[in-house]
């Protein structure tokens, strides 16, 4: 009764306003329809990293994937890294607007219900002196919607990062794998389980692989990624 009138309180304090293009929302949601209709969907993907494929309805491997098949076993993406993703991320990333965050976590929670049962979700850790400079990780700020959706614990204790990597979007396609190679660390025994990866952005997917293959060496039995958002690389 009590969080009922509080909450009717806040909505008219605060009426929900879209995010995107500040037009008056419904109550509880962030954004307009309008908005959500526009936004670049994620379509005719690779089934194992999201990669665009022209003509794949989700069932196809990209070459890169054939070539050489990350330690992953499949990645879902809500969206493209186009405008106005890439704003809602940069938002979230660097002005710490964390309303952004329960946005996109609340859409990956409904795309996360179409992976296999999961006994863990992992939130691709930031490096402890990114993690001081930004003051929260968006990945973690991402994944509680999914956990809770799901009732799958979130697990931000069992995998961290050995050392700072050099920013991925300032490396050549071919040098990532290199730069990340033992990059992460898992402490914890992973036998037979499922575990999701969430992470922001999927780039060349060379981070999500060397934290699958982390996982997979704890003893993991098969790593699914989510992601908002895939780069079309
Ligand atoms: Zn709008
Ligand atoms: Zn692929």
């Amino acid at each position: 009764m009590v969080n009922k009138w509080l909450s009717t309180i806040r909505a008219s304090l605060y009426p929900a306003t879209c995010v995107l293009c500040g037009a008056r929302g419904e109550a509880g949601r962030d954004l307009c329809a309008g908005c959500c209709e526009d936004l670049p969907r994620a379509r005719h993907c690779c089934r194992c990293c999201s990669r665009p494929v022209p003509g794949s309805g989700g069932e196809l491997l990209c070459a890169a994937c054939l070539r050489d098949p990350p330690d992953f076993e499949r990645t879902r993406a809500l969206y493209g890294y186009a405008p106005p993703v890439d704003h809602m991320i940069h938002q979230l990333k660097y002005a710490g607007r964390l309303p952004m965050a329960r946005l996109l976590g609340l859409q990956l929670a409904a795309l996360a219900a179409e992976l296999p049962a999961a006994e863990r979700i992992v939130a691709v850790p930031l490096h402890a002196s990114r993690l001081r400079e930004r003051g929260f990780n968006q990945a973690i700020e991402l994944a509680r919607p999914v956990a809770r959706a799901l009732a799958v614990p979130l697990d931000t204790r069992s995998c961290y990062r050995t050392r700072a990597t050099t920013a991925q979007a300032a490396l050549s396609r071919a040098a990532p794998r290199v730069n990340l190679q033992g990059a992460f660390c898992v402490r914890r025994d992973l036998s037979a389980q499922h575990v999701v990866i969430v992470d922001d952005v999927m780039t060349t997917g060379s981070t999500a692989g060397a934290l699958a293959r982390a996982l997979k060496a704890a003893g993991a039995a098969e790593v699914s990624v989510l992601v908002v958002a895939r780069a079309a690389i």
